[in-house]
């Protein structure tokens, strides 16, 4: 992947809406940005001084944003949509754990494939994965969906999952699906080693993550947490998400899921934690204090019922907050603009209309998913010198053209038009079609694995 900005062309977009979400909240009416060498080398207002051999890009009637982060999903599960429709959270997991099992790297670089091409048509530039279902005759599914990656052409960090608890000792999954803790150690160190890139342009990187309280050992997760802190990369679970697992965390040790992974050493500003819908004041101020990052995913909690996460609260204590589509088996939707427009909704349901504005919306889908994945030197904002991960959106067709205010529309009206979407100053999306790869062949691909999937699984 690391030649790939350095085939990038220079690209202009010229006389688009610009919010650049950089720190003083810099917007432009009509402006241009100029994408050099795989970085921005100028935004700003009015019509951009001729640059030789630029590939010119008239953007009137847009509005350029920073590329989304993805900052929580499970790529694996575009092969099980519409499963357990009206399950709770364990309930679904229940179902869904013996058909996981029989996946493979071949199936895991289909399914990747495809939630990889909706997260790019949808305006996500940088993707993340938690991985954490390796079957032991599966092969190698973490090289496969990496693999899926460069096809797409997405900046991504993968993360090496795990479940070490199975039910015969406590935890929710089947014996069949959990993993020896040694080996998950084993597999975490070599995933780092073999992929994980750390330099400022990186395309890949690696962290740690161990899937949850009640489906891994607290052992477990603080050989993880030493583990990467030694190797230098982040740490990533799923926390508080349900009251069943919060009434799990009180039974099994005694304390909330907050102040449980506190004791294991997992607050801290290198772990981001998907969901935390069930944490209290205590444990919103834990995570300003300690910085550690939030992955909102409305769109699942909101499928499986598990509740709406006070993101307000966490936004005004300071905490990093990010978004996230979680995997696709409890957001069968799977676009990540469509998550600002629920998290908009969700948070004004619970406390009203300026309890989230569409700016914040965007905050979160941008620069607050970089510090989440720990990047924000590197992406989440349009300034001279990062990174030129840019989405163009159209917004002068019907869906938008009659809001005056281009924020506004993008996130309180229906999906945008993406009119470009570039990765490191590489072309991905155009006229809102996937120019990486062939999307009508994905799909296919998509229904035939899913229908094995589910064949292997005895549920066809
Ligand atoms: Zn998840």
């Amino acid at each position: 992947m690391a030649g790939v900005a350095a085939q990038a062309e220079t690209v202009v977009l010229d006389g688009c809406a610009i919010a650049t979400v950089d720190a003083a909240g810099t917007e432009y009416a009509s402006g241009h940005v100029v994408i050099r060498d795989g970085r921005i080398a100028a935004v700003g207002a009015g019509q951009t001084p001729n640059v030789d051999g630029a590939r010119r890009v008239d953007a009137r009637g847009c509005l350029a944003t920073p590329g989304f982060v993805n900052t929580h999903h499970h790529l694996y599960q575009w092969l099980t949509r519409g499963y357990a429709a009206d399950g709770t959270l364990f309930e679904w997991l229940t179902a869904l754990y013996p058909v996981w099992a029989h996946l493979d790297a071949e199936l895991e670089y289909v399914a990747a494939s495809a939630g990889l091409a909706a997260l790019a048509l949808s305006g996500c530039t940088t993707a993340m994965d938690h991985h954490y279902v390796f079957p032991t005759s599966g092969g190698d599914l973490l090289a496969a969906e990496i693999e899926a990656a460069r096809r797409i052409g997405l900046r991504f960090c993968a993360t090496r999952g795990s479940m070490n608890l199975g039910r015969s000792a406590g935890g929710l999954p089947p014996d069949e699906v959990v993993e020896d803790a040694d080996r998950i150690l084993a597999e975490c160190e070599s995933a780092v080693a073999a992929y994980h890139d750390p330099s400022f342009d990186s395309l890949l990187q690696v962290a740690l993550a161990p899937c949850s309280p009640f489906t891994v050992t607290g052992e477990l997760m603080r050989d993880c947490a030493e583990l990467a802190r030694g190797l230098g990369v982040r740490l990533h679970t799923h926390l508080a998400e349900t009251r069943d697992e919060e009434e799990y965390c009180l039974a099994h040790f005694g304390a909330r899921p907050v102040d449980y992974v506190e004791s294991l050493g997992w607050l801290g500003d290198d772990v981001w934690l998907a969901h935390c819908v069930h944490v209290n004041e205590s444990d919103i101020a834990k995570y300003a204090a300690t910085g550690t990052g939030v992955a909102h995913c409305p769109t699942s909690n909101a499928r499986l019922g598990s509740g709406i996460a006070p993101i307000p609260e966490l936004l005004a204590a300071g905490a990093p907050v990010g978004l996230g589509v979680d995997g696709v088996a409890s957001n069968e939707h799977g676009g990540l603009a469509e998550e600002l427009h629920q998290a908009l909704l969700m948070a004004r349901a619970r406390l009203g209309p300026q309890a989230l504005s569409a700016r914040q919306a965007l905050w979160m889908a941008t620069t607050g998913g970089a510090r989440c994945l720990g990047r924000s030197e590197a992406i989440g904002s349009l300034e001279v010198g990062k990174l030129g991960d840019v989405a163009l959106w159209r917004l002068d067709g019907l869906g938008h053209t009659d809001i005056a205010d281009p924020v506004t529309a993008l996130v309180f009206g229906p999906p945008a038009p993406l009119e470009l979407l570039l990765v490191g100053g590489r072309v991905v999306v155009s006229g809102n079609e996937l120019r990486t790869a062939d999307v009508t062949q994905i799909a296919a691909a998509n229904r035939t694995g899913a229908r094995e999937l589910a064949r292997r699984a005895g549920v066809a």
